[in-house]
């Protein structure tokens, strides 16, 4: 029997995992194809925050990134890179929205040095930009590390049984408490209400003379070189899913597409793919994480549906599934939020810290009922 059981082992399921292995927890991973098989795996795994002009995205995303660079520096430095980032404007309208973020901003901004604006190209130095320190991370070393201390055990999570007071997985492990973690790829827990898209992404590791020691992000995210190689990535297809696609991804077009778009930005030569890496990344709906309890959707509409459909409803009334919870719909922002996340999850559950309503699956049970 375990204390804490997570399905997907994701940045999402593994920074949870790690949340509770630090408080001494006995916690079990599941993942079906492997330790950041899926969106995480794919990832550039940059730590930055978002450029746009206000919102509430935007904020949560704020603080996340300041909280995850100073956890990922603290926690797993050897995993993590410290490296200057150049957002540069792909158009006049993201211009005028880097001009009010730039006014606006707390954040420390930096000037990038006239080596980096060498290997831009003429179009790109033409644009608005925003330059200030971020990061990277070693998307698949750092999950591995991160669940070191848990049990990792390869299995496709299909039935979930809650029996005498603990979860009961595909009739052969138990845990107290379930979190799924299953980004983008098909729910275990079927409700109406809970509904993710898949954004298809493609990395490319490429070899290149360029000696590039920034974060470039324009069309395509461009890491910082390390070794002769350069990762190129970005997460734009929303028509291909691996799920339901009847033909394979064409991964020689998307290499094209990346390459194409990286040149629109730097001057790349003598550039050699030496490594693909592809999978979703999945949103929601509201572009607003989902983290905590989820709705039982029948028995709450049961007790309480005339009071959900007139007035503004009370998540506190719903009834959920018990132990059971969600990490997910971090869109292209993984690796900033999930420590975050992790850490509001695991105060909720050991210490009944109350998750912003803004952040609950439940708003989108809410939504539902008004509008089925
Ligand atoms: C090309 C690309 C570039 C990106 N760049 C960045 C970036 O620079 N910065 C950033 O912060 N984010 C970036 N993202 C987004 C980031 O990768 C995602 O937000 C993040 O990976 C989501 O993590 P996750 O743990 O929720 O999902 P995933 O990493 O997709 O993990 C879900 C896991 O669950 C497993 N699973 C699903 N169902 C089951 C089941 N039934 N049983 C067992 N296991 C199951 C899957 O196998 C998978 O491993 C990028 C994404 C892509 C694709």
């Amino acid at each position: 029997m375990y204390d804490v059981a997570v399905v997907g082992a994701g940045i999402n399921g593994c920074s949870a995992a790690y949340e509770f292995v630090q408080e001494g927890k006995n916690v079990i991973v599941f993942d079906k194809e492997g330790i950041a098989s899926g969106g995480s795996g794919a990832a550039g795994a940059f730590i930055s925050p978002k450029f746009s002009k206000a919102g509430e995205l935007k904020e949560i995303i704020e603080e996340a990134f300041v909280y995850s660079m100073e956890y990922y520096e603290t926690n797993f430095k050897h995993f993590f890179t410290k490296a200057q980032l150049l957002h540069i404007a792909k158009d006049e309208a993201e211009g005028e929205s880097l001009r009010v973020f730039k006014a606006k901003t707390t954040l420390k901004l930096k000037k990038p040095n006239e080596e980096l604006l060498e290997s831009l190209t003429q179009s790109a130095k033409e644009q608005e930009y925003v330059s200030l320190d971020a990061g990277v991370v070693n998307a698949k070393e750092i999950c591995q590390k991160m669940i070191a201390g848990a049990k990792f055990v390869s299995l496709d999570v299909q039935e979930l049984v809650w029996e005498d007071g603990y979860w009961l997985i595909n009739e052969s492990y138990a845990a107290r408490e379930l979190i799924l973690a299953t980004g983008a790829y098909k729910t275990i827990i079927k409700e109406p209400y809970i509904g993710l898209r898949g954004v298809w992404g493609h990395r490319i590791d490429v070899k290149s003379k360029l000696k590039n020691p920034y974060s470039i992000h324009q069309f395509v995210s461009i890491a910082p070189s390390s070794d002769g190689i350069i990762a190129i990535g970005a997460t734009h297809n929303v028509h291909y899913h691996p799920q339901t696609a009847k033909e394979p991804y064409d991964v020689k077009a998307g290499r094209e597409e990346l390459l194409e778009k990286a040149a629109r930005t730097v001057k790349l030569d003598a550039v050699e793919v030496v490594a693909d890496y592809t999978g979703l990344r999945s949103g929601s709906h509201d572009y607003m994480p989902l983290l905590g309890s989820l709705v039982l959707s029948k028995e709450t509409l049961e007790c309480c549906e005339k009071s959900i459909r007139v007035k503004k409803p009370d998540f506190g009334e719903f009834l959920y599934y018990p132990h059971l919870y969600m990490i997910n719909g971090s869109g292209g922002y993984g690796f900033v939020l999930a420590p975050y996340l992790a850490k509001m999850l695991k105060e909720q559950i050991l210490r009944g810290k109350e998750i912003s309503p803004r952040l609950s699956p439940a708003r989108f049970f809410a939504r539902w009922v008004k509008k089925s």
